[in-house]
């Protein structure tokens, strides 16, 4: 497609949306990125009145509860392994401290940008043992499950995985009700493909798959207004150029061959059964909690926060009394401040200006 003819759909899919006279709706945005592309891209300035984004509990740092940080702060300070980890997780609270806390104790805490990483690393650093922190969706988690097929490989023994990983379809039903039309993640549909999003408005859950680009989020947006004034439950593929029906059977194969279900706590939105999962191949091995014997945690967030509320849309991240004072990027108090992703980032961002 042309530059001209890309120009001309846009400024249609704005038109749509500024011009947008039908029913008041909330359109809930599934990831946090979504959240801060829709704000840096000045997408909410254009919005009618009567339509309200939420934000929803796509942030894998956000949904991620406080006792995976106390299990991995007892992996640092009691068992002495070098923990592996996104940096976005390092800054969020646990219930005594973080992993940054953990750190300044002496604990090793090595940040890395990909599970592989941290796999080399304990290849690298065979006297030490080495336990990477998996948090993410459906997006992230091959890569996790590389990384351990990468250490079967190679014979590295002294590397294993903590997992919270995390899948939408029962996060989905969870949400039920709470919006009017989920923009649901691109990148998650790129590998799950599109039969759950079907299903679910079947079952009377309308939602549009968005891209990232300024027009992609136009036209999802755009589709989700025209579809939502016909009145029936809908499902749209608004980014058919990275999301297929099928999605990718590859990357949900070796899911499959290192991991299975399990039930999962979501920050928010409780415990959510065969909402997560953990690993089933060689557990003693590559399971940090089964190999260490990680005992059960009882997380407590800092009882101000509203992350949970924020993180199912029931509250916006301006609702909370401690947002932009005691809360704020360089002394976060939940974890919805401290990722990237985040939805009171976003906001502590943007709407603030
Ligand atoms: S502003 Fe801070 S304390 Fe309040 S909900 Fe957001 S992350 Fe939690």
């Amino acid at each position: 497609m042309s530059g001209k003819e890309n120009g001309k759909k846009e400024n249609k899919a704005r038109e749509i949306i500024e011009n947008y006279d039908g029913p008041g709706l909330r359109i809930m945005e599934v990831c946090g990125t979504h959240t801060h592309e829709i704000f840096r891209l000045g997408i909410r300035q254009i919005l009618p009145p009567q339509v309200e984004l939420i934000s929803g509990p796509g942030c894998p740092v956000c949904v991620t509860p406080a006792d995976f940080i106390d299990e991995a702060v007892w992996l640092a300070l009691e068992k002495g392994v070098t923990v592996c980890t996104f940096g976005d997780l390092v800054r969020v609270p646990g219930s005594k401290m973080s992993l940054a806390g953990a750190r300044a104790e002496g604990g090793k805490v090595q940040i890395v940008y990909s599970p592989l990483d941290a796999c080399q690393y304990a290849a690298d650093h065979p006297e030490e043992e080495v336990v990477f922190l998996s948090v993410g969706f459906e997006t992230t988690t091959p890569a996790a499950c590389l990384s351990l097929q990468e250490a079967d490989r190679q014979g590295i023994t002294n590397y294993s995985v903590l997992t919270a990983n995390k899948t939408m379809p029962r996060a989905y039903e969870a949400l039920r009700g709470s919006a009017d039309v989920f923009l649901y993640p691109g990148h998650v549909n790129a590998i799950t493909g599109t039969a759950l999003c079907k299903s679910l408005a079947e079952e009377g859950i309308s939602g549009v798959v968005a891209g990232f680009t300024a027009k992609e989020l136009l036209a999802a947006l755009a589709i989700a207004l025209k579809k939502y004034q016909e009145g029936k439950p809908f499902f749209v593929n608004a980014y058919p150029r990275v999301v297929s029906e099928e999605g990718s059977p590859g990357a949900m194969k070796l899911v499959d061959e290192w991991m299975e279900a399990c039930d999962s706590e979501w920050r928010g939105l409780g415990l959510i059964p065969g909402s997560g999962l953990k690993i089933k191949k060689d557990p003693e091995r590559y399971d940090a909690r089964v190999r260490y014997g990680v005992p059960k945690m009882e997380g407590r967030s800092n009882p101000a926060c509203r992350c949970g509320e924020v993180l199912q849309g029931k509250c916006l991240p301006t609702d909370c009394p401690i947002f932009g004072k005691a809360c704020n990027p360089l002394h976060p108090v939940g974890a919805c401040m401290v990722s990237g992703e985040g939805a009171c980032s976003a906001y502590y961002q943007y709407a603030l200006r």
